[in-house]
């Protein structure tokens, strides 16, 4: 075993790996950029090394610095995590030549794989089915709209080189496709450098199943399915392990194949072959096919080590340091039930738009597995992936399981941020996928529902009433308040862009009536609880800088409001449409004197990787653009601006 690795990786993934050394006796070495000095992976490991500006060329893609960096501490190996460098086959070439490690696969197995295409052709060879299609070279597009004729629509268009869903399309006709296989193409040049794309019948109530591989470069082992099908735009969501409804013909077929693949190309550490699966007849041996294989740890491989017991990463350096596989297939079960759930810093209403912030207070439950890279005070930053944590669940069935997911969710608390919380908890208790009826569509038939922004109770507007006077814990022995006579005190609210007025009157014994409006309740602590009208509630409330957040089930969170300021703000809704967040202007499309309606779109910003429209939020002449395509803005920039609202 090695006696000390580098981590060139950040966040929750270089935590879990330096937890795995830690159980392992093997000292860690960390690398951070400029925006993650403080982070929780570097304060984790025990050295830490910088290497380099905040953004990803400028850090995590060097692999020249993260090689100088190993060599400098005396580490032996590099664990890759995922992204960043872990799938670069001329990282590892690299990171060999300098006489180290690289905790994964051969180059030469990443390569064969780092291609859509070239990964199809391979698999076909090796006898793996694969989805029907067009994988060749000639990209010319009256080439491609023949090929997707010839396989027959609904087709969908994919980057050779994509990952994440990016630049690809589907396409329901014909005449929809040169327009979707242009807007494919540029989303594959920005994201990968690589334009090319491939053709595939898409097929029908799509299930995604993939399964783990575990290879020394000679024999390989599957560690069964995971279950990835709950995805919104192509990325998941909610994973479990097993597959509900799997059969244990279809299981050992597919990993067989699996295995098959793995053994194909001399596969040595972790890796997953995924499948897409026709789930509309149910589960058939003969109803997968391969569509890539990804040469890494996954983000979700935590179901796996739940069901099999198995620590991924202890296997993944065992292999590196020499050793055989460490068991048979036939020494691997399934036990159990499990489900992750994928926790960001996103917008949700805003149609879930990366979020950032200073993350006042963090807490997990302890009924879960919690995968973080990030601590109350820390910052979700505008240079990364904005994940906060994966919360991890393994319960003796699927419907314990699910039940399991739906109280960790409830109980885990963010302040700080917008997140995906409430839309996470939702989809926990979304009948089809209690019923196991899962597919790729699911979460978009049913959006309007999943990502409705959570009502807020006057009960709970009551409870924020109390938090934003600090009344929500005991009193020290000095109390501002006196014991003789209640106290009545205005609070103004902010939710959501409503104004909440309440009076809160204070009685002895930690005991309040709060009037909203119509409506008055009375509350009184009860340990770590509530009672409000006499019944028991649980419930939490943060006050963080200018926000109350109670934590009932759904996080809701309320703006404090000086209420001489109410009036001020009447003049909302301006014309000013600002850059959501930090990023690139792609594409601006208006000019001034322009007359826009409501709801056109205006630019396009690029930021993380992904763009996004801006739209104009009412009608009106533009009478300013003070920005050209090209310029980097900061979150608040404005971008158009337009006149005045006409008087009528
Ligand atoms: P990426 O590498 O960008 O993540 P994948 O090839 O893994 O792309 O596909 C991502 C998702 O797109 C799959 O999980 C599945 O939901 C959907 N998908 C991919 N291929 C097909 C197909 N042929 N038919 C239907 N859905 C598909």
């Amino acid at each position: 075993m090695f006696h000390k690795i580098l981590i060139a990786n950040r966040g929750e993934i270089a935590c879990r790996v330096i937890e795995t050394c830690r159980k392992l006796g093997v000292a860690t070495v960390a690398v951070h950029s400029d925006a993650d000095a403080a982070s929780r992976h570097v304060a984790m490991a025990d050295e830490a090394v910088h290497i380099g500006g905040s953004k990803p060329s400028e850090s995590y893609l060097r692999g020249d610095a993260i090689i100088a960096a190993a060599k400098a501490t005396g580490a032996e190996a590099i664990h890759p995590g995922y992204g960043f460098l872990s799938e670069n086959p001329d990282f590892v070439e690299a990171v060999e030549a300098a006489g180290l490690v690289f905790i994964g696969p051969s180059a030469s197995a990443i390569r064969a794989m780092g291609f859509k295409d070239a990964a199809k052709a391979l698999m076909e060879e090796a006898g793996v089915p694969v989805v029907p299609g067009y994988h060749g070279a000639n990209q010319d597009p009256e080439h491609l709209a023949g090929a997707a004729e010839a396989i027959g629509y609904p087709v969908l268009i994919k980057a050779v080189a994509g990952g994440g869903g990016k630049g690809m399309r589907r396409v329901e006709r014909a005449a929809d496709f040169r327009e979707a296989l242009e807007s494919a193409r540029g989303e594959a040049a920005t994201a990968f450098g690589n334009e090319a794309v491939l053709i595939e019948k898409y097929v029908d109530k799509p299930r995604h199943i993939e399964v783990q591989v575990f290879g020394d470069g000679t024999r390989a082992v599957h560690l069964f399915e995971r279950d990835c099908s709950l995805q919104r735009r192509h990325q998941k969501v909610i994973e479990e392990a097993p597959a509900p409804g799997m059969t244990d013909a279809m299981r050992a077929a597919m990993g067989q194949a699996a295995v098959r693949a793995a053994e194909a190309i001399g596969y040595a550490g972790a890796g997953t072959v995924e499948f897409i699966v026709d789930g509309s007849r149910g589960l058939r041996p003969d109803g997968f096919w391969f569509m890539e294989m990804n040469t890494r740890l996954q983000v979700e491989h935590p179901v796996t080590e739940a069901i099999t017991g198995v620590d991924l990463v202890e296997w993944q350096l065992r292999v590196a340091a020499g050793e055989r596989l460490p068991c048979a297939q036939e020494d691997l079960s399934i036990t159990g039930h499990a489900f992750e759930a994928r926790l960001y810093a996103e917008d949700v209403p805003k149609g879930f738009l990366p979020a950032t912030g200073r993350l006042t207070h963090l807490r997990f439950p302890e009924c879960a597995r919690a995968d973080t890279g990030v601590r109350a005070g820390d910052e979700i930053s505008p240079w990364y992936d904005p994940m906060i944590a994966k919360i991890i669940v393994h319960g003796p069935t699927r419907d314990v399981a699910l039940r399991q997911l739906e109280q960790a969710l409830a109980r885990t608390e963010v302040a700080g941020s917008v997140t995906n919380l409430a839309f996470l908890r939702r989809l926990a208790g979304h009948a089809g996928f209690a019923a196991g009826d899962v597919d790729t569509g699911l979460i978009a038939r049913d959006l309007e529902v999943l990502a409705a922004v959570p009502v807020a109770s006057s009960q709970v507007m009551a409870l924020a009433a109390l938090g934003a006077l600090g009344l929500d814990r005991e009193p020290g022995p000095v109390s501002g308040f006196t014991l003789w006579a209640p106290l009545r005190r205005q609070v103004v609210l902010d939710h959501g862009g409503e104004v909440v007025r309440a009076v809160v009157e204070v009685r002895p014994g930690g005991r309040f009536r709060v009037e909203l409006g119509g409506t008055a309740h009375e509350l009184a602590r009860d340990g770590a609880r509530w009672r409000i009208d006499g019944a028991a509630v649980s419930a939490g409330m943060v006050v963080a800088g200018a926000e109350v957040i109670v934590f009932a089930g759904d996080a809701h969170t309320f703006g404090l409001v000086d209420p001489l300021a109410v009036a001020a703000a009447a003049g909302a809704g301006s014309g000013v449409i600002e850059a959501p967040m930090p990023g690139l202007v792609k594409a601006v499309f208006v000019a001034p004197g322009d007359r826009v309606a409501v709801g056109d779109r205006l630019a396009i910003l690029e930021a993380m990787k992904m763009e996004h429209s801006l739209t104009a939020g009412r009608d009106g002449v533009v009478a300013e653009v003070p920005v050209a395509p090209g310029a980097q803005v900061e979150a608040g920039a404005a971008l158009i601006v337009l006149d005045a609202e006409d008087v009528e």
